[in-house]
Order: structure tokens, then C-alpha cells, then sequence
């Protein structure tokens, strides 16, 4: 059996706005710079999954210069990049999230942000981390100017084969 493990991260700065996404849920107080809809967690997964898979980057797949993606929802892009994985022969073990955010609390959103993570990847619960913290007042994000995401997870082979080298 072979496994690859990925890894990734995003940030977005905050400005002034009524709603930022995590996880496909719409987080009040804030909005984020961003050219699509600016939500770090399906960003930071899309990345872990593509560099697991070594398929490049999502700046490649969804260049930020084509209008195409301006402002479009992320979980569509996750669900395009998923279908690469799988398409390559890839099944997903587990996804490991470390949420960093000074504010707000993000307590109450976190059932429903893990259960959308479920969804998109149709892995039971079991098999889906997310963790948050705050950067203690430290840089961007503890200066509560940017929210940031970290994303590793683990790649099976789904046939079984054994890596060839
Ligand atoms: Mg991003």
C-alpha cells in the first residue's frame, strides 16, 4: 500500500465586511481580501490534497487572474480538486485542520464548519480533525489582522499498488 502525506496553508487579511467564510460557513464581524471567496480552510485542504498528490498548486489549477474563479464559492474548487485525487487513484485516510484566528470565538461554528468538511469529502467524522487556536497576539493573525489555516492529511493508494521507485 502506498500512502502520501500533504500539506498546506492559506491566510486571508480581514477588512471591513459583514461575513468571512470557514469551512462553507459564513462567519459574522468581518470579511477577507480575497479573489475568490477568501475561505483559508478549503484553500489551506485544497493545497494538502494537490501537494499529496503532486498536482501542482491551487494558484496553478485556479489562477487568480481568471475571472472564471472571481468570488466563487470554494467548495466548488475543493470538489473539482477531490475529483483530481480520486481520479489519479488516491483515497483520503484522514485531514488534520489547524484553524489560527484571534476573534471571533469560533466554538459555535466549528459542528457545522466539520460537518460541511464531512460532506464535501464524504469521509465519516472519525477521520476529520478540526482544531482552532488563537496566535496569542503574536504577528497578522494574533493581531487579529488575518486568519490562517493549516492542513495535513494522508493519501492512500487506492489499488493497493505498491510505489514504484
Ligand atoms: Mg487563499
Amino acid at each position: 500500500m502506498g500512502y502520501r502525506i500533504g500539506y498546506g496553508e492559506d491566510i486571508h487579511a480581514f477588512k471591513e465586511g459583514d461575513f468571512f467564510p470557514l469551512a462553507g460557513v459564513m462567519i459574522p464581524g468581518r470579511a477577507v481580501i480575497a479573489h475568490s471567496d477568501g475561505d483559508v480552510i478549503y484553500h489551506a485542504l485544497m493545497d494538502a490534497l494537490l501537494g499529496a498528490a503532486s498536482l501542482g498548486d491551487i494558484g496553478e489549477l485556479f489562477p487568480d487572474d481568471d475571472a472564471r474563479y472571481a468570488g466563487i464559492s470554494s467548495s466548488l474548487l475543493v470538489k473539482e480538486v477531490y475529483r483530481l485525487v480520486k481520479e489519479k487513484g488516491f483515497a483520503l485516510a484522514n485531514v488534520d485542520i489547524h484553524l489560527l484566528l484571534e476573534r471571533p470565538k469560533i466554538l459555535p461554528y466549528k459542528k457545522k464548519m466539520k460537518e460541511n468538511i464531512c460532506s464535501l469529502l464524504s469521509l465519516e467524522a472519525d477521520r476529520v480533525s478540526l482544531k482552532a487556536g488563537t496566535n496569542e497576539g503574536f504577528d497578522s493573525v494574533g493581531e487579529g489582522r488575518a486568519v490562517k489555516a493549516i492542513v495535513s492529511l494522508l493519501l492512500e493508494d487506492k489499488d493497493g499498488k505498491p510505489e514504484s521507485h
